[in-house]
């Protein structure tokens, strides 16, 4: 049987989904249960499902269809391109326009001193790229022991075995013999959650201190990088407090560590400015991409490396590479996106128009009794809901419940809303007009009445103890 188009029946379509298709980062018994929800077209800044649900996305797909859903411009694009040159590798002395093109673009908007770009195929593969290439790096300058990586909990860097390692999500280590070795953790910046009576400020500084503790323990002759995001995205959206990244870079410089800025999801506007290293004041010697850079719309990533490091990597032969690096339709999807962010001003809209009214949107959402507090970057956000407000208090039944409660109310009511535990997560497409934040704000907030009061009717408002 084809499956090729939308008009087999929701529940044949749920039923082969079932018995064929496993599902990334997905009980899939459970989903076979209850049945993924098909999605089947999408316009601006709206998905439609099989059943014709108009839905609001405010996760632009996973934090990347930045410039909206329909896109002409990238639609031909990669038709032109694939009519021209579907693909060809850039491994034997050849390279092709796009790749060309799209890394001198990004060299343009990369901040002063990056400017050189390792294609990969997704995020993932850019920072296992950037681990063996730190690593390499190091080796090349007479420093082979200098190799161990700091990254921190609950940061996220990709799937791969690689960047799974460098993240520090603790269900992921649970599976498949990760870390691998010479990577560590540090705590995460989250004052909401791990801040207690400190003050944000105060806060920040003692976990940014964890880093050079952590330096001194290892022996800063054997570490070559610390990996982080500009804002933690897939952590639950972690703002961190103002005192926090000054002090990584003082560390850093001290000690002769690298920065692996990962600008997966803060990277090309979502936090205002081409990169989230701009906004938190960052000096970043490889800057991982992928997510908005195509807009999702094809998927490609890399890694932006600066000229000290790419100096020392192109005087060798680098064993690394991905069949796709710089696979010509996804470059030139990535182009035509970057070209379509700058004809129509996009960081213009979001730091004028769209995050002001995100800002107001989320304020007043941020009122309601079930959310604790707000942690807001440019375009991505995080509404933590909690059972005592005054306390940022957690649940007492198991962490996530609340949160999945609310996404699914989401979903009833027609808007996307993510969930990290007990956190909603908001990361619109960057294009967003106040209009439709004005209906993101009308669903989310029947989406938390409905919640709190379900919650209130399950008596599951009780504080953890
Ligand atoms: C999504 C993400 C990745 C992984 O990218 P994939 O394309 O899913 O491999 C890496 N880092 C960050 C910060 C991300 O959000």
């Amino acid at each position: 049987m084809s499956v090729t188009s939308n008009n087999l029946p929701t529940a044949e379509l749920q039923a082969l989904d079932a018995a064929h298709h496993m599902h990334p980062f997905t009980t899939n018994d459970e989903l076979k249960e209850r049945g993924a929800r098909v999605i089947t077209q999408a316009k601006g800044v709206y998905i439609q499902d099989s059943e014709g649900n108009q839905i609001l996305d405010a996760m632009a797909g996973l934090w990347c269809v930045n410039i909206g859903y329909g896109r002409q411009e990238l639609i031909d694009a990669a038709t032109r391109q694939m009519q021209e040159l579907p693909f060809y590798n850039t491994f034997f002395n050849t390279t092709h326009t796009p790749a060309i093109a799209l890394a001198a673009e990004l060299a343009k908007l990369a901040p002063e001193g990056l400017n050189h770009v390792f294609f990969a195929g997704s995020g993932s593969e850019a920072n296992d790229t950037n681990l063996r290439m730190v690593r390499t790096y190091w080796a090349e300058k007479g420093q082979p022991q200098k190799s161990n990586v700091i990254g921190r909990k609950n940061g996220y860097h990709g799937s791969t075995v690689g960047a799974g390692s460098l993240g520090g999500m603790s269900y992921m280590h649970a599976q498949g013999g990760m870390p691998i070795p010479g990577i560590h953790h540090i705590n995460q910046p989250d004052w909401w959650a791990e801040g207690g009576d400190q003050k944000p400020d105060a806060f920040g500084l003692a976990r940014a201190q964890e880093l050079e503790a952590k330096i001194l323990e290892l022996g800063a002759e054997n570490v070559a990088a610390f990996i982080a995001e500009p804002v933690q995205g897939a952590g639950g959206v972690i703002v961190p407090p103002a005192t926090y990244w000054p002090e990584i870079q003082r560390i850093c410089d001290k000690y002769n560590v690298l920065i692996i800025a990962d600008e997966v999801i803060c990277g090309f506007g979502r936090t205002g400015n081409w990169f989230g290293s701009t906004t938190m004041g960052i000096k970043p010697h490889i800057m991982t991409i992928a997510k908005g850079l195509s807009s999702g719309y094809a998927p490609i990533g890399g890694s932006i490396v600066c000229d000290e490091i790419a100096g020392v990597i192109n005087a060798i032969e680098f064993n690394h590479g991905y069949t796709y690096s710089g696979h010509p339709v996804c470059a030139a999807v990535a182009l035509a996106n970057l070209r379509v962010m700058q004809d129509e001003n996009v960081l213009e809209h979001v730091n004028n128009v769209a995050a002001p009214a995100f800002k107001e949107a989320l304020e007043k959402l941020a009122e309601h009794p079930l959310v604790g507090g707000l942690n807001l970057c440019g375009m991505m956000a995080s509404l933590p809901l909690t059972p005592h407000k005054e306390a940022r208090a957690k649940f007492a039944m198991d962490e996530g419940t609340a949160g999945f409660m609310c996404r699914e109310r989401c979903f009833a009511n027609n808007l996307v809303m993510r969930h990290v535990g007990d956190r909603m997560i908001i990361s619109p497409p960057l294009v967003i007009t106040p209009e439709e934040i004005a209906v993101f704000h009308t669903r989310a907030k029947l989406a938390l009445d409905d919640t709190y009061k379900a919650l209130k009717d399950g008596d599951m408002l009780k504080v953890t103890s």
